[in-house]
């Protein structure tokens, strides 16, 4: 498919580890094929005996041979029919093992590394990737097996009946491989070109059905249509350029295949006239060559499945061999925190490491504070919260929770005791009550009301006719994006962490229920680090104290009386979002 020279040459070694990874179950495969080849040699042997005996007027003797077509014929179904399952069963093998890596290795990566991939990208390498290198190792390598076991076992029945037949036939070869050599790169060069089209042709489907209210709403129809059409052209165009490539190939090889047997017919024909080999002979030989016809036309098609398993095998590594950059360090411990408080000190940070969002930050919150991070959209507040997780780390500065590096923790034991709601909610599709109880499954349903009811979604949630036992997600019940916020602070609050951070979670929730939570939490969370990214201003009033960022930088700070009279950014931001109160 794709040119090999991108391909790394680690890449095939990795492959064939694979393959030998499954040595067992490819030798099992190996000697069914071999007898299922084996059997389909016998047969032109079997016709020049038969052909003889007729030859000869002995119609009596053929009945053994007729018997014993009949009889192999049912061993070789059997090989054939266990040949087929174990491929499949190595295939299949392959795609559990791999899938199960893939999917094991993305809970290992940290955030960065989906910052970088696209989830198509992860989705395609899962699915059609491990597919290619299937269906390599399901049926390229059993065919290749074949391939080679039809030839040897041929060559050597045509060798028994004639050697110099033989010789003429195999002169034959190179000139086909030959023919192989040259018209399957061609070909495979059309087949990647209408790939290309067709994954075009597919994302604007894609494009077309997620964003068809814009569409809709910008009367983009015409334009999004026309654009489609013109993809479903160039592939319809592509496509038939590639069939009609086909259809020259293949007859060329009959040609050959052909040329071959009338080459047979002559100077066969010529010997068996001379007496010096039967008209059976003449018979196996060009049945022979018909044979092998096909393992030829085969060599080509493995090229193209190797070459795909290759690219595939590269890319999944790719994935398998990302190193998660956030980990526990060797002297990690499991870490309680007792106070809460926070501190960043000096802290540098860049997502792509070139530019920094945050640039030597300073900042302490104190244990129990509440505190409110407030600033214009992409200052760096999200980022500020995400380091404190740990769910990237700075490189320079350090981050300390109780005078201790964020780094001595235990990812699983830091993470475990912040309550974080993100920005962009994720429900499962699952119950509203595991939505909850989802970091903690043996919690009673009392604790789950408890906790829906200071994040102001209870009486939401007993409105609904199943109650906590609503299904929300694919198929379920739809929520709003206010109450698939309230329900991710639930969440939240179950864990009864020490820290708890809310960004921007309560965004799509009306001002004055937003007030009402932080008024609940704030009373109910006494003695708790609290962190509060928002822009409103009935939550600002709430806090103890208002930090506002601008450019990764902490510009000014205090209670919102004091910055509102005071303040230079803060005012601002408050007109801006005057029509919030
Ligand atoms: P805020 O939460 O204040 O709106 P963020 O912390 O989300 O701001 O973003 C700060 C800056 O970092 C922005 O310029 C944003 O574009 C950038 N940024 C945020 N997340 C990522 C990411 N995952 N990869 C690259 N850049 C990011
Ligand atoms: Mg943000």
């Amino acid at each position: 498919m794709l040119p090999q020279n991108n391909i790394p040459k680690d890449v095939g070694r990795k492959l064939l580890k694979l393959v030998l990874s499954r040595w067992k179950l490819l030798t099992v495969t190996l000697i069914l094929t071999s007898i299922v080849s084996y059997i389909s040699t016998i047969f032109p042997y079997l016709t020049r005996e038969a052909v003889n005996l007729l030859y000869a007027g002995k119609i009596e003797d053929i009945w053994f041979y007729a018997v014993l077509v009949v009889v192999l014929t049912i061993i070789q179904g059997l090989a054939s029919y266990g040949k087929n399952v174990f491929s499949e069963y190595t295939g299949q093998s392959i795609v559990y093992e791999l899938r199960n890596r893939i999917y094991a290795h993305l809970n290992e990566l940290s955030l960065g590394f989906f910052d970088r991939i696209e989830s198509g990208q992860i989705i395609a390498r899962a699915t059609s990737d491990v597919e290619d290198i299937r269906r390599f190792i399901g049926f390229g390598i059993p065919s290749i097996l074949n391939i080679i076991v039809m030839f040897v076992f041929s060559i050597a029945m045509m060798l028994i009946i004639d050697v110099e037949l033989t010789l003429v036939t195999l002169s034959m070869f190179p000139l086909m491989v030959l023919f192989v050599r040259y018209s399957i790169p061609k070909y495979r060069a059309y087949v990647a070109m209408s790939r290309n089209i067709y994954s075009e042709m597919t994302t604007a489907v894609k494009e077309a059905a997620t964003g068809i209210k814009v569409i809709k709403s910008y009367v983009l129809g015409d334009y999004f249509a026309s654009n489609f059409r013109s993809k479903l052209l160039e592939y319809f165009n592509m496509d038939m350029k590639t069939s009609k490539l086909r259809a020259i190939i293949w007859p060329s090889m009959g040609w050959f295949v052909y040329l071959t047997i009338a080459i047979i017919y002559w100077y066969g024909g010529l010997r068996a006239i001379s007496g010096d080999i039967t008209i059976g002979d003449v018979v196996a030989f060009t049945l022979y060559i018909l044979f092998l016809n096909r393992p030829i036309m085969l060599i080509g098609y493995n090229i193209v499945r190797y070459q795909r398993a290759l690219v595939a095998t590269k890319r999944i590594f790719d994935i398998l061999e990302a190193e998660p950059e956030v980990r526990d360090l060797p002297d990690a411990e499991d870490i309680e925190i007792k106070r809460g408080n926070i501190r960043f000190e000096n802290v540098w940070f860049s997502y792509d490491g070139k530019n920094y969002v945050l640039k030597g930050l300073n900042l302490e919150i104190k244990p129990g504070e509440i505190v409110a991070l407030t600033g214009p959209t992409g200052s760096g507040k999200s980022t500020i919260a995400q380091l404190i997780m740990r769910l990237y780390d700075p490189q320079k500065g350090r981050i300390l929770i109780d005078g201790v590096d964020v780094k001595r923790f235990k990812l699983e034991s830091l993470r475990r005791q912040i309550g974080m709601v993100h920005q962009d909610v994720f429900l499962f599709p699952d119950t509203i009550r595991n939505n909850i109880a989802f970091g903690a499954p043996d919690t009673s349903i009392e604790d789950v009301v408890r906790v829906a009811k200071l994040a102001h979604i209870h009486d939401f949630i007993s409105s609904l006719p199943k109650g906590y036992d609503t299904n929300v997600g694919e198929r379920g019940v739809t929520l709003s994006g206010g109450q698939r916020q309230r329900l991710s602070i639930a969440r939240a609050l179950m864990i009864n962490p020490k820290i708890i951070i809310l960004d921007d979670s309560t965004s799509q929730v009306d001002a004055k229920t937003e007030a009402a939570i932080y008024d609940a939490l704030t009373k109910h969370f006494r003695g708790k680090t609290v962190i509060v990214i928002t822009q409103r201003i009935p939550t600002l009033k709430l806090v103890d104290r208002i930090i506002v960022i601008s450019d990764g930088e902490i510009v000014e700070e205090g209670s919102f009386s004091d910055l509102i009279e005071k303040g230079k950014l803060f005012p601002k931001l408050f007109k801006a979002g005057r029509e919030e109160i």
